[in-house]
């Protein structure tokens, strides 16, 4: 018995693989059994890449012709099960597309879903997951329970993706069924927000301001920073809340989760909803005016001073550099 096969929802970015799905491949070949890629989609970009990262088979929909990826999605995954190649396990993203599908599927399936985790293990026919609770004070363990496909969704950069040996993966087609009335919907246009310099998630050095920041105004040193560093600009919820800057912007739990070299947080507390989505930063800088703020607890470089003082001397050294 064990978990033999492993599918994982896999996503394109700019022609490429997404970061989630070759950290879930890198995962869910350490977990042992056969792993498989399922795009919603066309494959023929990303097939080579996918087996690199340890897809044998790589299912692939085809061109959408503008149906949504949940529904259509759903749909095809259901037929490869009933048509009886049934994975043991699905590893999705916790992202919109990854949940759109997992949702669709789990009713479709009939079988429970388990969302928002950091961690799985397999042990003998036992999937477990781990889900951080409180703001990630406290790892909660969850065992599925009944038969799979068990049905499970990740949070970015919970695993390292580590390319493989392998060669491409066997593409096999898995054709959208006949959708009926829930077809009907069609995706008319894709709007990609405009942006400049590396994507928040991806970059090694992010620079993110806070309610300390006193001003709308004041972001512009944030960006300033982030440009001078090629990082990338990042917020807490509250400046987000208060319209300084979009939602795109915002790390922690309801927003981005990033792991980049450098984090430089400036005039943000270090409320626990802020710290699950950057704790695991490699070196982390704090500028507040309070010693007592909890970011000084996790940073590695702590400077207690005034943003308005700080940040300018810091950006013109840089500059004079
Ligand atoms: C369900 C839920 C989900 C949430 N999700 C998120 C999330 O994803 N991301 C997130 O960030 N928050 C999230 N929050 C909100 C979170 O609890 C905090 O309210 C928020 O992170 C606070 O933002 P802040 O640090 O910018 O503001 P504050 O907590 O107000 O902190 C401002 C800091 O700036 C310092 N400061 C003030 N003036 C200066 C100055 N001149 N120079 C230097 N320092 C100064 C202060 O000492 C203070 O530490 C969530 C909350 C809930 C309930």
């Amino acid at each position: 018995m064990g978990i033999n096969n492993i599918w994982v929802f896999a996503q394109e970015a700019n022609g490429a693989p997404s970061s989630n799905t070759l950290e879930l491949l890198t995962k869910a070949g350490a977990l042992g059994g056969s792993v498989s890629a399922f795009v919603v989609g066309d494959a023929s970009n990303i097939a080579a890449a996918l087996g690199q990262y340890g897809a044998t088979k790589v299912y692939s929909t085809g061109d959408l012709g503008g149906q949504l990826p949940g529904v259509a999605g759903a749909a095809a995954m259901k037929a490869v099960i009933d048509g009886g190649d049934s994975p043991d396990l699905i590893m999705f993203p916790q992202n919109y597309e990854g949940r759109d599908v997992m949702s669709r599927l789990s009713v479709k399936l009939d079988r429970t879903v388990l969302t928002n985790n950091v961690d799985v293990a397999v042990d003998g026919d036992a999937v477990k997951v781990t889900t951080p609770v409180f703001g990630g004070e406290t790892m909660v363990t969850t065992t599925f329970t009944g038969s799979g496909p068990f049905l499970a969704a990740f949070r970015p950069k919970s695993f390292e993706a580590v390319a493989g040996a392998g060669g491409a993966g066997e593409v096999v087609s898995a054709p959208v069924p006949d959708l009926g009335a829930a077809g009907g919907a069609k995706v008319t246009a894709v709007h990609v927000e405009e942006s400049t310099g590396p994507k928040l998630d991806e970059a090694a050095i992010v620079v993110s301001g806070g309610r300390g920041l006193g001003e709308k105004d004041k972001f512009a040193m944030v960006d300033d920073l982030a440009k001078i560093l090629k990082g990338a600009a990042g917020a807490s919820r509250a400046i987000v809340d208060a319209g300084w800057v979009p939602y795109s912007m915002q790390v922690g739990q309801t927003g981005k989760v990033v792991k980049p070299n450098v984090y430089i947080a400036c005039g943000i507390s270090g409320a626990t909803q802020h710290m699950v989505g950057m704790k695991g930063s490699k070196h982390i800088i704090a500028i507040n005016k309070d010693q007592e703020a909890p970011i000084f607890g996790v940073a590695d470089l702590g400077i207690v001073g005034d943003v308005h003082k700080v940040m300018p001397k810091l950006i013109e050294a840089l500059r004079g550099r």
